[in-house]
């Protein structure tokens, strides 16, 4: 009887582990390479249409790799031209779970917004994954292949520019499958996605920062309140890593990348929307290379927040602008779709209620 090594999913693979592999199979160090070019450049998921490779290779390939894609459940096209894919992630704690990955076109540019993990131990109140405690970690493999599922899902002719992981969980609760799936995606020898172009966003995870900056991508931070006292009470995370030390890790990722980070700022009605706030967020990010992205917040039912009046957006915008900062309100995309920011849901949840007209147009403000 012959015993046999299970098979590795390609698509979690960064170069320098598949060089490993092959030659701890007794192969040479170049198929690498070969392979990679073959999957992510050709788009081959067939290892029998790898003509450069021997017969005999190619037979043996398939008991080594795995070369399936994570399944697309159900995909939703919303009138603002999102894209919603569901994607099958195989089961935690006895059920089947599925994330989201999100395309969102903008500005001649084609976003995925791609998850982390299904359900998120982050909590912060406002945020609809986090009403879902971790049930799973994705692999990179999971994460590349929701990358490679959207790029199916495009027509012929686009591409995705860019990618954040913004979709659902905590990527540096993360960090195995995410910066091993970064590395895969910025290999030059596959996918060859540029470094400026992927937004790793964090709630705060302070000390897990710097892995940010190694991996050479983009730092958003999601601060979300002004002060300590109203972030501890949105986001819980704040009372083991405060806004001084969350500011100086920014700091230090800038210094060391020459980049900005990206500031997220929920903006939740009589919360975090007023002036003097908008004065203080000033303040506070005045010493940090940073732009501020206002978001209004996208209500969801018992969350026990609401959306900010498009004045008092405006207002809290102008202020800052005013007083100096770089500051953007996000568009509100796929709300017809429930594709928007803290809605993404697992297929097995309830969705948010039925929204009314007001709520599901696209909001604009950024030019108000
Ligand atoms: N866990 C990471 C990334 C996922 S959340 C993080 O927290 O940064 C991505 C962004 O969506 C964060 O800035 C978060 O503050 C924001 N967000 C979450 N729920 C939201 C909601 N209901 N409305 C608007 N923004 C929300
Ligand atoms: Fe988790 Fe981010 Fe949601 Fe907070 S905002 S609960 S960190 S996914």
């Amino acid at each position: 009887m012959t015993t046999e090594a299970p098979k590795v999913n390609f698509y979690g693979l960064p170069l320098n582990e598949l060089q490993m592999h092959l030659m701890g199979l007794g192969k040479e160090k170049f198929r690498a390479k070969q392979l990679y070019k073959w999957v992510y450049e050709k788009g081959v998921t067939n290892f029998e249409d790898m003509t450069d490779i021997s017969k005999e290779f190619r037979r043996q390939l398939p008991n080594l790799f795995d070369l399936s894609l994570p399944k697309v459940v159900e995909r939703l096209d919303s009138r603002d031209g999102t894209i919603k894919l569901l994607v099958d992630v195989g089961e935690a704690e006895g059920m089947d779970r599925t994330v989201e990955a999100v395309l969102i076109p903008s500005d001649g540019r084609m976003t995925l917004c791609v998850s982390s993990e299904v359900g998120c131990n982050l909590g912060c109140k406002f945020c609809y994954t986090g009403k879902t405690k971790l049930k799973k970690r994705l692999s990179a493999a999971q994460i590349v292949g929701q990358f490679l599922r959207a790029r199916e899902a495009l027509p012929e002719g686009q591409s995705i520019t860019n990618m954040v992981f913004m979709g659902m969980g905590e990527p540096l609760d993360n960090p195995e499958g995410v910066f091993k799936s970064i590395r895969v995606l910025l290999d030059e020898n596959g996918i060859n996605f540029s470094r400026r172009k992927i937004t790793v966003s964090t709630s705060g995870l302070v000390p897990m920062i710097p892995e940010v900056t190694k991996a050479g991508v983009r730092l958003a931070v999601s601060l979300n309140g002004s002060n300590d006292e109203v972030r501890s009470e949105v986001m819980p995370i704040n009372k083991r890593y405060n806004i001084k030390e969350l500011l100086e890790a920014c700091r230090v990722h800038c210094r060391e990348t020459k980049d900005k980070v990206t500031l997220e700022y929920v903006m939740l009605k009589d919360v975090t929307d007023s002036i003097e706030q908008a004065r203080e967020l000033h303040r506070l990010t005045r010493s940090v290379p940073c732009k501020i992205n206002l978001i209004p917040f996208n209500e969801h039912p018992d969350s026990g927040y609401q959306r900010p009046l498009h004045e008092s957006v405006v207002k809290f915008k102008n202020e800052l602008f005013r007083l100096g900062s770089h500051v953007l309100v996000r568009k509100t995309m796929g709300r017809d779709i429930y594709a928007a920011c803290g809605q993404l849901t697992s297929k097995f949840e309830q969705h948010p209620g039925q929204m009314n007209e007001d709520q599901l147009s696209v909001a604009d403000y950024t030019h108000a």
